[in-house]
């Protein structure tokens, strides 16, 4: 893969006519932050019934009627796996049977401390449905000693697990929407007809005209019943250190999104202007890799004075390149996918901007492209640091071999990928990018400094042996 693969959206609905075609559509605007499966839980209050698929939400949910899916509660998962493998019963929203009643579980991050926690029940007799990290959470909640009734899963949540999640809890009932002390991944609260929306990124609200309401913050539980919403806290408030994924504004999230505090593209923009007023350079045009490197491309091109154009036209019918299994065939996909538009480049000093430079395969036919196209130099200019440390919170990167500027210094890559220059932004222009103080980001894959006391390696290990990383084949 040549780009990190996204993590999960998650969706929440509570106290809404047709909960299951409302979670749908906001499902559909969140597709980019998962394509291996999609499903949907619903309750009428006395019944809970399900269907979850694998693919994108338009495979799983092919020749669905969705009116199946009756009840006012609902809640919806799309999932890339950073834990546990690409299979049916992996997918989520888990529904599990405990002794205060099924309860389903949509999970977006990932548990630090869930290969112990497995470890441990495995060995008192527990077992397991799937090999994900979110069916851990459950057997905390179900363990004798601390029980979670609906009311105090706040409590197993602040004290027994540690990581990066955004989940969304349904009962017949009762709907829990909480995230994590550190806030990695974003969550908000919206507001539609008699009831409430939650979903990973604002755009899902766009979709269905429900009005946002407020993000909810790190270490904060809602809980959702007949008497309205409760808001509390999983942990001492002046315990909460956040620290959001500085990566969802640089890549993952949607720019029409409002995450961590700012409207994704603005960042993105600012992002490109610092780009540009760290590395200055003469050139002709600047070229967004679309779509990922447009926002950076628009406020570099302005903070430069340099024109803006689109030199590559990407094919949307192509699927992504990460989904296809075999590099030869990730090859041949990069050129189904973009094409140059000669005259845009021929004879000109062009500047590439594109989101981020993993691997670099892609990009490295990217740069050749121009080249062939005519273009007298090609520099490349990237809105983010260079990556050369794993994340242990819902990302899946390349393994550190694969990971580019990790292997190799600035002159190498240039020269590895036939380019005249290449220039990443710093950290600080990186963090003054955004609104939020600085020391409430998470930066770890581009500087090894975590936010969580040691990330251990019995969990990269759990990942390594469950997750994507593996090789393995489904049947
Ligand atoms: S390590 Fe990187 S990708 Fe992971 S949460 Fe931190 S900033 Fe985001």
């Amino acid at each position: 893969m040549d780009k990190p693969k996204e993590e999960c959206g998650v969706v929440g609905v509570y106290n809404v006519n047709k909960a299951s075609e409302v979670a749908y559509l906001c499902m559909h605007a969140l597709q980019h932050r998962g394509q291996e499966s999609a499903g949907i839980v619903v309750s009428d209050g006395e019944n809970i019934t399900s269907k979850k698929g694998m693919g994108l939400l338009s495979n799983a949910f092919a020749n669905f009627d969705l009116t199946k899916l009756k009840g006012k509660i609902a809640t919806g998962h799309v999932r890339y796996s950073t834990t546990g493998a690409s299979k049916p019963q992996n997918t989520q929203p888990l529904v599990l049977d405990y002794s205060e009643g099924l309860v389903a579980v949509a999970h977006n991050g990932n548990l630090t401390n869930a290969k112990g926690l497995r470890d441990e029940y495995e060995a008192h007799g527990s077992i397991f449905q799937t090999s994900t990290d979110s069916e851990v959470v459950v057997h905390v909640m179900a363990k004798p000693g601390h029980v979670a009734k609906p009311n105090n899963i706040g409590h197993c949540l602040g004290h027994h697990i540690k990581g990066a999640f955004s989940f969304i809890f349904m009962f017949k009932n009762k709907m829990i929407a909480v995230r994590d002390p550190n806030g990695f991944r974003p969550l908000s609260l919206g507001k539609l007809d008699t009831g409430y929306v939650v979903a990973s990124e604002t755009v899902a609200f766009d979709q269905i005209g429900a009005e946002f309401i407020r993000e909810i913050e790190p270490g904060e539980m809602l809980t959702f019943t007949e008497s309205g919403i409760k808001s509390e806290f999983i942990i001492d408030e002046d315990k909460i250190r956040p620290s959001y994924c500085i990566f969802e504004h640089v890549y993952f999230a949607r720019p029409d999104s409002f995450i961590f505090g700012d409207t994704v593209h603005e960042v993105r923009k600012n992002l490109g202007k610092n780009l540009a007023r760290e590395h200055p350079i003469d050139a002709d045009v600047v070229i967004p890799i679309p779509d990922g490197g447009i926002s950076a491309a628009i406020g570099f091109a302005q903070a430069a004075n340099i024109p803006l154009d689109f030199g590559f036209i990407r094919n949307h019918y192509v699927g992504r390149t990460f989904l296809n299994p075999v590099q030869a065939g990730r090859s041949k996909e990069v050129h189904l996918k973009h094409n140059v538009i000669k005259n845009v480049v021929r004879d000109k000093k062009v500047i590439l901007v594109d989101d981020s430079l993993v691997r670099g395969t892609t990009m490295k036919r990217l740069v050749q492209a121009v080249k062939n196209a005519g273009a007298k130099e090609v520099h490349l200019r990237i809105p983010c640091p260079p990556h050369k440390y794993p994340c242990y919170y819902g990302v899946d990167f390349a393994t550190k071999g694969e990971l580019m500027a990790a292997n190799h210094s600035i002159e190498e890559m240039e020269h590895i990928l036939k380019i005249d220059s290449l220039r990443y932004i710093s950290i600080e222009g990186l963090l003054n990018s955004t609104s939020q103080p600085n020391n409430h980001y998470c930066t770890a894959c581009f500087t090894g400094c975590y936010p969580l006391e040691n990330p251990d390696e019995m969990t990269n290990k759990y990942r390594m042996e469950q997750g994507s990383l593996l090789t393995e084949v489904e049947s």
